[in-house]
C-alpha cells in the first residue's frame, strides 16, 4: 500500500487529478484494513446528518493535470471524509422479516444471491433477472458487469444510469460522426478558442475547474451560454461581453434550427468543408428554411437579434482562434434529446467545426466514468468495444474472447426506463442487481420506481452507504471506495486514467470484481471471471480490439508512467487525442447532416400536459432540474459529507419573484410542488435569474424533496433518454395543501 497515491477524484467526468496522503502513520487500530469502522449487531437506517464524522484518513491535494491544473472543487477536497464515515456499510446486510438489516457473513450473502438467481431463473426464466449498472464504475467493473449479466446470469436485461446521462448525445454522435466520444479533442484545446457556445451545461457549479478553459473565450467576449436560468456559468459571460440566451424550457431544438437558418441565409456556412466532408446538406438546408429568427423568437423567447449575433460570433470565431459548440444534459435530457444534440452537430458542421484542429463539437460527460461506462458492454444494446450486440461479427468476436458458443450471448435487452418499469411485472424483472446507482432518487417518476423496487422478489444492492435504493434491498453487499481500489476510468476527453489504491478497505468490504467472480463461480458461469483489476483490463483490451472504442494499445504500465492515452488506441498506435482530423467514422469518411424538427410539446398550461393532475389550485409551471455546486448525482455520497451538507442541507425551489407574488409566496416559504406523479415540498428561493414561467429544483435530495418524484418517464424514441428537463408542475404555498 502506498503512503501516497496519485489518483483522480471519485466524482465527475473531469476526473481532476489528486494526491492522497496519510496525514500521519496510522496505528493498527486506526487502519481501516485492520478494524471495522462500525460494528453493530443490527443496522437501523441512520439519517445522514445524525452521525458524527471522524477525521479523514487521508489528506487530499490537487495534482497538476491538463483538465484541472491542480484545482479541485469542494466535492473533491472533501471526498476522503467518506472513507471512514460512521454510516458506511462494512458488512453484508440482510433484511429480516421485521425490515431491519442485519450483518451476515460473505459466504451466507453469496449463497442467498446464488439461490435467488437460480430460483428466479427456474420460475420465470433468465430474463427475470436484471442488472442496473452505473456510469461511475471503473472500466474494469463496467466490462465485467456486462459479461457477468450475459454469461453468469444469462440475462439480456442489463442497462445503466448512463441512459439518463449521455444516451441522447451518444446517439446523435453515432448518427452524425459514426462514433461517440464526448469531447473528440483534449479539453485544453478550448483555451485558445475565440467563441464557445455552451448549451444546457452549468460547469461553473458541476465541475468548477473546467471554467479555466473558458476564460480565453470569455475574455474575448466569445462565451455564449444557453440556459433558462442565469446559472453561475451564464453569469460568467457578462463581464467579458459574452451572451446569455435564456430560452423557454424544451425549445432548444427550435433555437438551434434558427441558428442554422442564420448561418445558411447570411452566407456564413463553410461551403468547402460541407462539400468535402459531409452528406445530407440539401435536406438540412430545406429543414431550417422556415426557422427565421423572428419566428424562432416567438417559439423560444430568445430575441431575434441575439440569435443572429450568436450565429455571427460562431462564424467569426471559426476564422480566428476557433469556435466550439458544447452540449450538456440541459438540452439532451428530453424526449427529443437526440434530435436536439443532432441539431447542435448540424450547426457545427455548417460552420466546418468538427474535425478541425482548433474548432469542434463536443458533449460534456457528467459521471466519473460516463465515457468508459458506455463503451464496455453494460448497455442493453452493446458489447465491449462499443459494438452493437446485434452485429454478427461483434457477437462472434466476443464469443471468441469469452471462449463460449455465440448462442450463449443473449440478444439486446431493454433501455433503463423500460427495465425499471418492468420491475415486479409478470414478464418483467423479478430479481435485480444494482451496482453504482441510486435509482430511488435518480430515476424519473421515482415514486413508481420505489414501488417497483418494493415489488421485487429479490433486490441486491452493491454500495458503500445505505442509499435510498440500498434501504429497499433484501441484501446489501458493501463494496470498496475509490481510494481503496485499483482500476481505470475514461474521462470526458476519452482519455484513460489510472485509479490507484491509497489504503486498504475495511475487512468486511469487497470489490465488485471479487463479488462478480465469486458469484460467477457459484452459478457455474461458462467463462472465467477475475477479481484482479489488471487481469480484467487485459481481457477488456482484447475485447475492445477492432471496436470503435479500441483500448488494445493501452496498459497499466503506460498509464502509470503518465502517458496520455486517448482512445481509439489500437495496439501499435499512439492513440487519438483529436478525432476526425482526416475523416469521420462512417464508411465513406463523411459526417452526416440529419434534418430534424421539434415535436409538439404540450405547454404547461395545456390540459394535455397533465391530464391527471391534482387539480387543487395553483399555477402550472415548467420544472427543470439540475445540480448544485456541493452535491453530486443522487447525493448519496455528498449529502454525507458534513461540510457539503452544511453548505447545502436541503433542496430549494428557485422561483421568479413575479410568479411567487402571484401565489402569495415569499422567499423562504415552504411550498408544495405537485403533478400527477407526486408531490414534494421545500422552501422557495426567489430569484430573477430564472424565467417567470419556469422553476428549478436540484435533484440531489430524497423523499419529500425528491425532484424526480415529479419528472416523467417518457423517453426519447432513439436514445431512451427520459424527459428530465421538462415537467409540468403546480406550485402553491404548502399551507394551502
Ligand atoms: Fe471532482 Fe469533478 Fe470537482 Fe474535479 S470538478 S474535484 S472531478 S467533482
Amino acid at each position: 500500500m502506498s503512503p501516497s497515491a496519485a489518483t483522480h477524484c471519485p466524482y465527475c467526468a473531469l476526473q481532476c487529478a489528486m494526491t492522497l496522503t496519510s496525514p500521519k502513520a496510522l496505528t493498527p487500530a486506526e487502519t481501516p484494513g485492520s478494524e471495522p469502522v462500525v460494528a453493530a449487531p443490527a443496522i437501523q437506517v441512520p439519517a445522514a446528518d445524525t452521525l458524527t464524522p471522524a477525521a479523514p484518513l487521508l489528506d487530499v491535494s490537487g495534482r497538476d493535470f491538463p483538465t484541472n491544473r491542480g484545482g479541485l472543487c469542494r466535492k473533491g477536497w472533501t471526498s476522503a471524509s467518506l472513507l471512514n464515515h460512521p454510516g458506511r456499510v462494512i458488512e453484508p446486510l440482510l433484511k429480516g422479516p421485521d425490515g431491519v438489516h442485519r450483518p451476515i457473513s460473505w459466504d451466507d450473502a453469496l449463497a442467498f444471491v446464488t439461490s435467488a438467481v437460480k430460483q428466479t431463473r427456474a420460475l420465470h426464466g433468465a430474463d427475470a433477472v436484471g442488472v442496473f449498472g452505473g456510469g461511475g464504475l471503473t472500466n474494469e467493473k463496467a466490462y465485467q458487469l456486462g459479461k457477468f449479466a450475459r454469461l453468469a446470469l444469462g440475462t439480456s436485461r442489463i442497462d445503466y444510469n448512463g441512459r439518463f446521462c449521455m444516451s441522447s448525445a451518444a446517439a446523435a454522435g453515432m448518427r452524425a460522426f459514426g462514433l461517440d466520444r464526448g469531447l473528440p479533442f483534449p479539453l485544453a484545446d478550448l483555451d485558445a478558442a475565440s467563441t464557445i457556445l455552451m448549451l444546457g451545461s452549468n460547469v461553473a457549479e458541476t465541475m468548477p475547474p473546467f471554467v479555466q478553459h473558458l476564460q480565453g473565450a470569455r475574455d474575448a467576449g466569445g462565451l455564449i451560454v444557453v440556459d433558462p436560468r442565469r446559472s453561475a456559468t451564464a453569469a460568467f459571460t457578462s463581464d467579458g461581453g459574452g451572451l446569455h440566451l435564456q430560452p423557454l424550457p424544451g425549445t432548444d431544438l427550435a433555437l438551434l434550427l434558427g441558428l442554422s437558418h442564420v448561418v445558411i441565409h447570411e452566407g456564413l456556412a463553410d461551403a468547402g468543408y460541407i462539400a468535402a466532408r459531409t452528406t445530407g446538406y440539401d435536406s438540412l438546408a430545406r429543414s431550417v428554411a422556415s426557422y427565421w429568427p423572428e419566428r424562432v423568437q416567438s417559439l423560444t423567447g430568445v430575441p431575434a437579434g441575439l440569435i443572429r449575433d450568436t450565429a455571427r460570433r460562431l462564424a467569426d470565431g471559426a476564422t480566428k482562434g476557433g469556435s466550439y459548440i458544447l452540449t450538456g444534459r440541459g438540452v439532451e435530457q428530453h424526449v427529443d434529446g437526440t434530435d436536439t444534440a443532432t441539431a447542435a452537430i448540424n450547426l457545427s458542421l455548417l460552420l466546418g467545426l468538427p474535425g478541425s484542429a482548433r474548432s469542434g463539437y463536443g458533449t460534456l460527460t457528467g459521471q466519473g466514468n460516463g465515457q468508459g461506462g458506455r463503451e464496455h458492454g453494460q448497455k442493453a444494446d452493446q458489447l465491449p468495444g462499443y459494438r452493437k450486440i446485434t452485429d454478427p461479427a461483434a457477437r462472434a468476436h466476443m464469443a471468441k474472447v469469452w471462449d463460449v458458443p455465440e448462442s450463449l450471448i443473449p440478444g439486446p435487452g431493454v433501455p433503463a426506463v423500460e427495465l425499471l418499469k418492468s420491475l415486479g411485472q409478470p414478464d418483467g424483472v423479478r430479481c435485480l442487481f444494482v451496482h453504482g446507482a441510486n435509482v430511488a432518487v435518480s430515476a424519473p417518476d421515482a415514486n413508481a420506481v420505489i414501488a417497483g423496487l418494493r415489488s421485487l422478489d429479490f433486490l441486491v444492492v452493491c454500495d458503500f452507504f445505505l442509499s435510498e435504493t440500498a434501504v429497499e434491498a433484501d441484501l446489501i453487499l458493501p463494496v470498496t471506495q475509490w481510494a481503496e481500489e485499483e482500476g481505470t476510468l475514461t474521462n470526458l476527453e476519452g482519455r484513460v486514467l489510472r485509479r490507484r489504491r491509497a489504503l486498504a478497505p475495511p475487512p468486511g468490504v469487497r470489490s465488485e470484481l471479487w463479488i462478480m467472480a465469486r458469484l460467477a463461480e457459484a452459478l457455474d458461469a461458462p467463462s472465467t471471471f477475475s477479481a484482479d483489476p489488471e487481469t480484467v483490463f487485459e481481457e477488456l483490451r482484447l475485447a475492445s480490439a477492432g471496436g470503435l472504442a479500441d483500448y488494445s494499445g493501452i496498459d497499466y504500465a503506460m498509464l502509470d508512467r503518465g502517458d496520455a492515452a486517448y482512445w481509439p488506441y489500437p495496439a501499435g498506435s499512439e492513440g487519438t487525442p483529436r478525432l476526425f482530423l482526416d475523416s469521420f467514422a462512417h464508411a465513406d469518411g463523411r459526417a452526416v447532416f440529419t434534418a430534424v424538427a421539434p415535436r409538439r410539446r404540450a405547454s404547461p398550461s395545456s390540459p394535455a400536459a397533465e391530464p391527471a393532475r391534482r387539480n387543487r389550485g395553483g399555477k402550472p409551471m415548467t420544472l427543470i432540474t439540475g445540480r448544485l455546486l456541493e452535491h453530486y448525482q443522487s447525493g448519496a455520497q455528498t449529502r454525507r459529507v458534513a461540510a457539503l451538507a452544511e453548505a447545502q442541507p436541503e433542496a430549494r425551489l428557485q422561483l421568479h419573484p413575479a410568479a411567487a407574488a402571484a401565489q402569495g409566496i415569499a422567499d423562504g416559504d415552504l411550498v408544495s410542488i405537485s403533478n400527477a406523479r407526486g408531490e414534494v415540498a421545500c422552501r422557495a428561493a426567489l430569484s430573477t435569474d430564472i424565467r417567470p414561467e419556469t422553476v428549478f429544483l436540484p435533484f440531489h435530495f430524497p423523499e419529500l424533496e425528491s425532484a424526480n418524484r415529479l419528472t416523467e418517464a417518457a423517453t426519447d424514441p432513439i436514445s431512451g433518454m427520459p424527459e428530465f428537463k421538462f415537467s409540468t408542475v403546480w406550485i402553491r404555498p404548502a399551507a394551502a395543501v
